[in-house]
Formats: structure tokens, sequence, C-alpha cells
């Protein structure tokens, strides 16, 4: 039987809605062997949920997904895999930028209140969930619980999307540094959803980058919009990885295991995180 595996997905650490360790359940419900949970800018999914994982007798790689941009202005997210989980340095990095993104979200919030849409910093930050890194779905919500709009869709659209008002790009690190701190903690820099750059100049010079994989399955892409990515690992001997997005409630057009990679492209990136144990 051909064993899959999940290397995207989103907690409620950052912008997803179910836990690490409900992650895990649905995980096992939709026949997956293994997953990563790559949360926004925050490495902790992996050691909530590792004890459990082993119990449940699931594979669980540590992964992260780290907000960039590419000469002060593209969007690029960077996953990052089989890194120690541990690393300080690493915790660090994430701490702040959890904090620059905590700034970014008041000021959308200063924005939206200018434009006569008031929410609270109350009503976006102090949740029942163990959020560590805020973004834009959040301050969603809190613009539907308010009645200004009736899904996250138009709460894209009309406020937060990036050609909207209210958006504010915040800082990022640059696509190097993600890259960088990702080595220096034993792991491996993935370029995540190059479905989703639309430039052809942008996607040239990424690919320049000291990549060691890219994201060849996502989301609901088709196998032969996959084709290119696959091509371009295997031209540059990059691991191939794959996986959902999956982000619960806020996002509920992807469902955990949509996309997925078999044992044969899991298992190189597993060795890596192995041996970096030993
Ligand atoms: P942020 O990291 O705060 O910039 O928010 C990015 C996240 O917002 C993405 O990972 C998605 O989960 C979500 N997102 C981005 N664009 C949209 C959209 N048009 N509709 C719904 N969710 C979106
Ligand atoms: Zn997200
Ligand atoms: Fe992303
Ligand atoms: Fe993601």
């Amino acid at each position: 039987m051909t064993k899959f595996f999940d290397l995207h997905c989103h907690s409620s650490l950052s912008d997803g809605t179910s836990s690490p360790t409900e992650l895990v359940d649905l995980a096992i419900e939709a026949g997956l062997s293994g997953l990563s949970i790559t949360d926004h800018d925050v490495i902790d999914g992996f050691v909530y949920a590792e004890e459990y994982a082993k119990e449940q007798k699931i594979k669980l790689l540590p992964g992260v997904e780290i907000s960039c941009h590419y000469q002060n202005r593209e969007s690029v997210h960077i996953l990052g895999y089989a890194f120690n989980p541990k690393d300080l340095n690493f915790i660090e990095f994430c701490t702040l930028h959890q904090a620059r993104r905590v700034k970014r979200a008041k000021e959308m919030l200063q924005r939206l209140t200018a434009l006569g849409y008031p929410v609270t910093v109350e009503e976006v930050f102090l949740k029942d969930a163990p959020t560590k890194t805020i973004g834009r779905p959040h301050i969603a919500q809190a613009l539907i619980a308010r009645g200004y709009c009736s899904s996250i869709q138009e709460a894209f659209q009309k406020f937060l999307g990036s050609k909207a008002p209210c958006y504010v790009a915040g800082e990022r690190w640059s696509v190097q540094e993600a890259i960088d701190m990702i080595h220096k903690a034993g792991g491996l820099a993935v370029l995540a959803h190059p479905h989703l750059l639309r430039k052809e100049s942008l996607i040239r010079q990424l690919l320049a980058f000291p990549f060691d994989g890219i994201e060849v399955y996502y989301a609901r892409f088709s196998e032969s919009e996959c084709r290119r990515w696959l091509d371009i690992a295997n031209s540059k001997k990059w691991y191939v990885t794959g996986g959902s997005d999956f982000h619960g409630g806020v996002k509920p057009e992807s469902r955990l295991g949509q996309s997925a990679i078999s044992e044969e492209y899991f298992t190189p990136i597993y060795e890596h995180y192995l041996r970096l144990q030993k």
C-alpha cells in the first residue's frame, strides 16, 4: 500500500484552527503515514505534538513556513524542514518575527479604524487558542465577529488583501536570511508553492538561491500544473516536497492530505532529520 505524507499544514499556533495534536488525529483520519506542521514563523508545533505522534505511530517531521520579502517588496514563503526543533537561535529568530507581526497587525487595525471599521487589539489577540503568530486571518475573523464582513474571503477582498486599503506588509526576513537560519539549525530550506508566484522574473531569481528543495505538489493544483516544478527539482537534484496548506475552518476549501507526497520523496527528508539527531 502506498504511504502518503502531507508536509504543509497550519495549527492554531499560527492561523490554523486545529491544535498540533488535533492535526495528528486528522492526519490519521485522512489515512496519512506522516505530516509536518508548518506554522507561519513558529516552530513549536512539532514539540507540542511529538509525543502524541509517537504514541499514534505516525511520523512527524519538524517544519515551519517563514514569511520573507524579496528585494523588500515581493512576498515569498520559505518552508523549513528536518531542523533541530530546540535550536535556540531559531526560536529567537521566530520570536523576533512574531513581535514584528504584532506591530504590523496593530498598524492594520489603525487603518481599519481610520476607514470607519474599528476593531480593538483585544478582539484580535485575546483568544483562548495558544496563538504565537498573528496574521491577517485573525483580523479577518474579528471583522466577521463585528459583522463588517460575512466571510474571510470578503475580509481579504475589502480590507486585508495585498491590494486592499488596510494591508500592511510589515518588516520581514530576507530570503537569504531565512535560508541561512534554516541551514544553521541543521534543516532543509524549500521554496514554498512556486505555483503562486506570478512573475517569471521573480521565479528565475528565486531559483538561483541555495534551496535544498521545492514544493512540487501543492493544495489543489493538478499533476500537470506540478510537472514544471518536478522537472526543476530533478534537474537541480533538490528534495521534492508537497502538502495541502490545510488551515482548518479559516480555509475550508483545502483538507488535510488533499495534496501529499509518497515515501519515495519523504524518506530522504526524514533520513536527513534522523542523521541530525545522532
Ligand atoms: P499573513 O501571514 O498575515 O500575511 O497572512 C497570510 C495568510 O492569510 C495566508 O497564509 C492565508 O492563510 C491567508 N490568506 C491570504 N490571502 C487570502 C485570501 N485572499 N483569502 C483568504 N485567506 C487568505
Ligand atoms: Zn496561513
Ligand atoms: Fe504560504
Ligand atoms: Fe502555508
